[in-house]
């Protein structure tokens, strides 16, 4: 195992089913849902037959939610109890840890505060509330991507430079696109199946504790 230089190295994660134990996005629907819109939307995105982005604001907009419905909803969200041992060894080393979402900023940081992190760089794309409806903005939507509703090279891109050493772990579609650019990537379910079938490399991964293990190796 090589070891890494950590002042060269930047952490990308994803939240949803890399962070997150669920989708939390998901968890939503069937409970703030008004009707069945959002399960075609859903089996839709599932075939590949849309993108995030028309997934995501169709499914938001059959939706009817109170902040503190949301907000309880959220208080039952549990994160793999790995991510804050390993936020904590990458801080201790002074590493970079990123958080790329295609889930939205208010979701990401109240889950987190309730957990007790606190300080991570997210890019997510964002809501806010009005009155019981949730409205979204795309800031980094890309037109060129069919794929997501925050395209996350951009964003991974604009925080390294030429001589990083950049790992990315996430599971989904929307985690293809940023995990290309990668020197390292940790891998599992969508995102590990595309990777097998382009012959891409990439570690298999169950849980952060994996990748808790690797990183013991590598710092
Ligand atoms: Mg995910
Ligand atoms: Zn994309």
């Amino acid at each position: 195992m090589k070891i890494i230089n950590p002042d060269k190295c930047v952490v990308f994660f994803d939240f949803d089913n890399t962070i997150a134990t669920c989708d939390v996005f998901d968890s939503m629907l069937p409970v703030f849902s008004r009707n069945n819109i959002w399960v075609k939307l859903e089996k839709a995105w599932e075939a590949g037959k849309i993108g995030s982005y028309k997934c995501l604001k169709g499914q938001l907009s059959g939706m009817v939610i109170t902040n503190p419905a949301l907000d309880s909803h959220l208080s039952s969200i549990k994160l793999d109890p790995y991510f804050k041992k390993l936020v904590k060894a990458l801080s201790s080393k002074k590493i970079k840890v990123i958080i790329l979402s295609d889930n939205f900023d208010y979701i990401l940081k109240r889950i987190l505060h309730i957990h007790g992190i606190r300080g991570l760089k997210i890019y997510a794309n964002k809501l806010h509330f009005r009155s019981n409806r949730l409205v979204a903005l795309f800031p980094y939507r890309n037109q060129k991507c069919e794929i997501c509703a925050h395209c996350k090279t951009k964003n991974l891109l604009a925080n390294v430079s030429g001589d990083s050493k950049i790992i990315y772990i996430g599971d989904g579609r929307t985690d293809i696109c940023p995990a290309q650019y990668a020197d390292i990537v940790f891998a599992k379910d969508s995102l590990l199946k595309h990777f097998q079938d382009k012959k891409l490399a990439c570690f298999a991964y169950k849980s952060l504790k994996d990748i808790y293990a690797y990183f013991k190796g590598v710092f």
